[in-house]
């Protein structure tokens, strides 16, 4: 019984593995974000994590406007939702 579901599991880690190839130059071509010095561009994985550790979100969870202010804070983005204008 234990050896079927370490074996499962293996089976999923490999289709996950084999799932998550990198999408950068396709998340490139979506992301928003005018922070041009940024070396974390496309990489979400790594602009998420980053931004929560600072309690922030990336700069695609904002509109246009929002986004230019560079303000990714928690704060600002309820402030926007309050507003209705995300
Ligand atoms: S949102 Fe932040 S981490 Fe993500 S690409 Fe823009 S500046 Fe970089």
């Amino acid at each position: 019984m234990v050896k079927e579901k370490i074996k499962k599991k293996k089976v999923i880690s490999e289709n996950w593995s084999m799932d998550m190839e990198c999408k950068k130059e396709k998340n490139l071509e979506q992301c928003n974000c005018t922070y041009e010095p940024c070396s974390r561009k496309g990489t979400c994985c790594d602009c998420i994590r980053f931004h929560l550790k600072m309690r922030e979100l990336p700069g695609c969870c904002f509109d246009k406007e929002a986004e230019s202010t560079y303000d990714r804070t928690f704060e600002h983005f309820a402030r926007l939702v309050m507003e209705n204008r995300l």
